[in-house]
């Protein structure tokens, strides 16, 4: 099995949900008529879907993922694009149009972490986005945080600062980790912002 002209995970989504023009969808209908590979990403894309529309209902733009997710991704074909700065340092990043998955991989030490947040903020370290109490693994030694990919191809070249914060039944914090990602813009056209 290979497909040269592989569906995107987006339009067999939009086909999924029926957001697609006549003309699309029929095209997309023929594909799979004869296309296995995408027949089986059709199934990836629509448990996907379920997955995202359900972090979509808790108001996150953004979430955090297992192993086991990111490894039945890589298993279906999709395209994970993946970034693993050092704890306390940065990495140049970047997203392209094939990416389907856009994943930042946080080196930390869990052993003791009781509640633990993950926080985006700006250069400047004022905070824009925090999720709260994110699952993870004790024994883990990292957090899989999986950035929108809507978001990332929309975006401008611009820095962002991710920290892992861990929270104690006072309320007081502390940091397990601060990574910071240069995003380089490198699809065509301008930023939506
Ligand atoms: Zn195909």
């Amino acid at each position: 099995m290979s497909c040269s002209t592989l569906l995107d995970i987006a339009t067999l989504a939009e086909y999924w949900l029926g957001t697609l023009d006549a003309e699309e969808e029929e095209s997309v209908e023929e594909h799979l008529f004869a296309c296995e590979e995408c027949g089986m990403r059709l199934d990836w894309a629509i448990a996907l879907a379920e997955e995202l529309s359900a972090v979509t209902r808790e108001g996150a733009l953004l979430t955090v993922v297992s192993e086991t997710f990111l490894k039945r991704a890589e298993e279906q074909g999709l395209r994970v694009r993946q970034y693993a700065p050092p704890a306390g340092g940065s990495v140049q990043c970047t997203v392209t149009a094939q990416d389907d998955l856009l994943v930042g991989r946080l080196v930390a030490n869990l052993d003791a972490a009781k509640k633990v947040d993950l926080s985006l903020c700006d250069p400047d370290g004022v905070e824009h986005f925090r999720l709260c109490d994110i699952p993870f693994e004790p024994a883990a030694s990292s957090v899989l945080w999986q950035q929108s990919i809507t978001f990332a191809k929309a975006a401008p070249t611009s820095t962002m600062v991710a920290r892992l914060i861990d929270v104690d039944e006072s309320g007081s914090e502390s940091l397990l980790g601060e990574y910071t990602f240069c995003h380089t813009r490198t699809l065509p056209g301008p930023s939506a912002w």
